[in-house]
Parts: structure tokens; C-alpha cells; sequence
């Protein structure tokens, strides 16, 4: 079988860049789920899709051709949409809060499951999301759940997009993620939790080195 080491986490937990960094240590692929819910919400709206018609949102995500490109620990991988290169216009929270809303749809979820299920591939994969550990890879060897303050998430994130030129403030990307952590917690499917078999790290104060070493020693037998 092929290894999987699940890393899940509401958004600002830091999921991301230690998944990167995970995966690129042990010498493994890696899944950025949210850029795929991300990709598709975008597609939508390009295509002027109705969000809350779940079967026309499931048939854009199904004709979206979606595909990552490079990426190392140092940088995310270039996602492209229909070819198009998309990495900065999915990280907005306007794309975020249109990928919560249509990643509650079970149609859409449904379009998504072996797109995320073809990762799986040896040497073995990293798998960052809101579900890897309790939905798309139930059976993985390793589940992380990584949490923080909402205040420090939201702090991260606003590191992240003003690193990007992307303006916002901290007051009002608080108020989104929390709005945006009680709609996937919240919602009917795959709804964002701990696995009951995952080790939970809390982030808080932790710096990224930490976080990093404490996950790749729960990978050593
Ligand atoms: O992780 P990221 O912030 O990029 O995810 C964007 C949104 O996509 C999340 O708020 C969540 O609603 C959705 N998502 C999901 N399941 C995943 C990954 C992301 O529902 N596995």
C-alpha cells in the first residue's frame, strides 16, 4: 500500500507550509485539497455558474482540468485551471469564502474524490485538507490534526497575502476566518474535524521547525 500521512486544520494552522515542507523532507508527493475546492469555485465563477446549483457547480468541477506544476519546500506548486495559471488568484479570501461555500455541496465533494484518490502514488503522499484523514484516505498511516488561535490564524494569513501584495485587514480577515471555520465545521459532509485516530498539535507559539520535526517524528517506526 501505498503511504499516506494525512495533515488537517482549519485555515491558518499552518497546514500548508508544513505539509510542503513534510512532504518535500520525506521526499514524497503532495495534495493541496483547498487549492482543488478553490480551483473549482473560481471556475465557476469564470464561467458565471450559479454556486447554490450544486449539480451545475459539480459538472463545472468535472470539466475543470486541473493540474499542479513544480513546487518545492520553498514554494507552493503553480496550480493551473483550464491552463490557466491560477496560484494567486485562488489564495484571495473571496476564493476561499466561494470554496467553503460550494466544498458544501456533496455533488461537488463527490467530483473531487479521485482526483484527490490519484495522489496516492509512491513513494507515498502528504494530503492537506479538511477531510484527508476522515473521508478521502481513511485507512492513512499517519493522521495530524493541526489547530492554533484564531487570532494567530488570522495573523498568519495576513503575513501570507501582504507577502503576496495582497491587501486586507487583520480585523476583517479575523471576522472571515472564523465566519469560514464555522461553515466547514458546521456543514452536513465531511464537515472539518480531528480524525479519532489523529494526532492533534496546536500550533500556537510554535514556530514552523517545530511543527515540522514534532510531524516527521510520528513517521519513524
Ligand atoms: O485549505 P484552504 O483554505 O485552501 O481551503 C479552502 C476551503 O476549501 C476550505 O474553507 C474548505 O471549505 C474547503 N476544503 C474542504 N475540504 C478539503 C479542503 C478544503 O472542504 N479537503
Amino acid at each position: 500500500d501505498v503511504p499516506v500521512l494525512t495533515i488537517d486544520g482549519p485555515s491558518g494552522s499552518g497546514k500548508g507550509t508544513i505539509s510542503r515542507l513534510v512532504a518535500n523532507a520525506l521526499g514524497w508527493h503532495y495534495l493541496d485539497s483547498g487549492a482543488l475546492y478553490r480551483a473549482v469555485g473560481l471556475a465557476a465563477a469564470w464561467e458565471s455558474v450559479d454556486l447554490s446549483d450544486a449539480e451545475a457547480v459539480a459538472t463545472c468541477a468535472r470539466r475543470t482540468k486541473l493540474a499542479f506544476k513544480g513546487g518545492d519546500k520553498n514554494s507552493e506548486p503553480r496550480l493551473l485551471v483550464n491552463g490557466v495559471d491560477a496560484t494567486d488568484e485562488i489564495r484571495t479570501e473571496t476564493a476561499g469564502a466561494a470554496a467553503s461555500a460550494i466544498a458544501a455541496l456533496p455533488e461537488v465533494r463527490d467530483a473531487l474524490l479521485d482526483v484527490q484518490r490519484n495522489f496516492r502514488k509512491l513513494p507515498g503522499l502528504v494530503a492537506d485538507g479538511r477531510d484527508m484523514g476522515t473521508v478521502i484516505f481513511p485507512d492513512a498511516q499517519v493522521k495530524v490534526f493541526l489547530d492554533a488561535s484564531a487570532e494567530e490564524r488570522a495573523q498568519r494569513r495576513y503575513k501570507q497575502l501582504k507577502n503576496k501584495g495582497i491587501s486586507v485587514t487583520l480585523a476583517g480577515l479575523l471576522g472571515e476566518i472564523v465566519a469560514r471555520d464555522a461553515r466547514d465545521a458546521n456543514r452536513a459532509i465531511a464537515p472539518l474535524k480531528a480524525a479519532s485516530d489523529a494526532v492533534v498539535i496546536d500550533t500556537t507559539g510554535l514556530d514552523i521547525d517545530t511543527v515540522v520535526a514534532q510531524v516527521l517524528s510520528l513517521m519513524t517506526p
